[in-house]
């Protein structure tokens, strides 16, 4: 992993065995498909030896993690495995959750397990019946709310997020009144608006509410969000939260509120915080937290650590521009899937603009090396370059 990394997003699903109307996943990533466990703890355990507090579940449907597997177990089994495999393990992090997915003994653990963080992000996408019918879901707006209430009585300061679609084709504007309203009854406090609808899919069949709508819909959607946002936030103000620090100044408290941090805060680590003003106005405007901007690795990372030939000092192309070898000592040149495994972790790694340069190398370098272990030794990075 690249030092200083806060958390692990760890994959253990991927594709859905749904049709929900608006949705293009099923056509692009194929039928669910769930990691078994040991793999599951094998990549944890490197994360935990690597020295990180935090690991995220990711799946596209998360919540029918297992299914495909040998006696069908359910993602409270996954989790529990990795409580009881790993009891250093300060957070474990679910990301978004289908309600009527949701297993008993994973309804326990969110509820009572100090250890899965107090954060729910629901895979709502409306609180109107009639919507969620036509989107092909599978839950309605009571089973939200009584999912909510229940883990609400067993965890009283856990909070919700939910993924809300504005202008669902056919939605009216009292479809549109009960969207506000449960967000309201619900109390949530990040959400996702989209605007539909993708083309190819059964929604984009439909009678479509105009765009100008939509825009405004959306907007009155994101405004109700921050006005549950606000309150939430001014509660957790004089308390003291146990925040797992990140490389941009900031931190996450278990319920998922952002919190600044002091200047020189070791990014990985655990401070307790105890906030004393909303510095944010609402969940978007984020800026006002006065973060370093970020950058991103360039897309082909393998300049950072490819060798430039000894004559003739170019390396584009991993070929010898002075035809005296037949190509540049590119170590990974013969290793196409290594090179890809490689592109895959860092091409989303973000460092902060300020950082040092010898410590991106070095960053890059120990994850190139940890990759590599198994059949070469650790690469010199020799160049590196960020697209700005
Ligand atoms: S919205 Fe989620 S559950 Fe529905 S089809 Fe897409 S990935 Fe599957």
């Amino acid at each position: 992993m690249i030092s200083g990394h806060t958390r692990a997003f760890v994959a253990v699903q991927n594709g859905c065995d749904h049709a929900c109307t608006f949705c293009v996943i099923p056509q692009g990533r194929g039928p669910s498909r769930s990691r078994p466990i040991p793999e599951v703890l094998a990549e944890i355990a490197g994360h935990h030896d690597a020295g990180v507090h935090e690991a995220v579940l990711t799946g596209v449907d998360l919540t029918s993690w297992g299914a495909d597997l040998p006696g069908a177990p359910m993602l409270g089994e996954l989790v529990a495995a990795i409580l009881t495999s790993f009891p250093g393990l300060e957070r474990l992090r679910l990301s978004s959750l289908d309600g009527v997915e949701i297993d008993p003994l994973l309804l326990d653990l969110i509820g009572g397990e100090r250890r899965v963080m107090p954060y729910l992000h629901l895979s709502l996408q409306s609180g109107d019946d009639l919507t969620l019918k036509r989107m092909k879901r599978r839950h309605s707006r009571r089973d939200a709310i009584a999912l909510v209430e229940s883990l609400r009585a067993r965890r009283p300061g856990i909070a919700v997020g939910a993924d809300i679609i504005a202008g669902f084709p056919t939605e009216d504007e009292a479809a549109h009144g009960r969207n506000l309203s449960i967000i309201r009854e619900l109390g949530i406090v990040t959400a996702i608006s989209s605007l539909l609808a993708r083309p190819g899919t059964p929604a984009a069949r439909m009678p479509q509410v105009d765009v100008a709508a939509i825009k405004a819909r959306a907007a009155e959607l994101r405004v109700a969000v921050a006005k549950e946002r606000q309150s939430w936030l001014e509660a957790l103000i004089g308390q003291p939260l146990q925040v797992l620090a990140e490389r941009d100044g900031t931190g996450h408290s278990p319920e998922f509120a952002r919190v600044q941090l002091e200047p020189g805060t070791m990014p990985g680590s655990i401070v307790t915080i105890t906030p004393t003003r909303i510095i944010e106005e609402c969940w978007h405007e984020r800026r006002k937290l006065d973060r370093p901007v970020v950058r991103r690795l360039p897309q082909d990372v393998g300049a950072a650590f490819r060798k430039p030939c000894r004559h003739c000092r170019h390396d584009e192309a991993g070929r010898c521009a002075a035809r005296r070898s037949r190509r540049c000592a590119d170590p990974l040149g013969p290793r196409p899937r290594a090179a890809a495994r490689i592109r895959e972790r860092l091409a989303g790694t973000r460092f902060e603009r300020g950082a040092d340069e010898a410590a991106i190398k070095e960053a890059v370098a120990e994850e190139i090396a940890a990759i590599l272990r198994p059949v070469a030794k650790p690469l010199e990075v020799v160049a590196f370059r960020a697209r700005r």
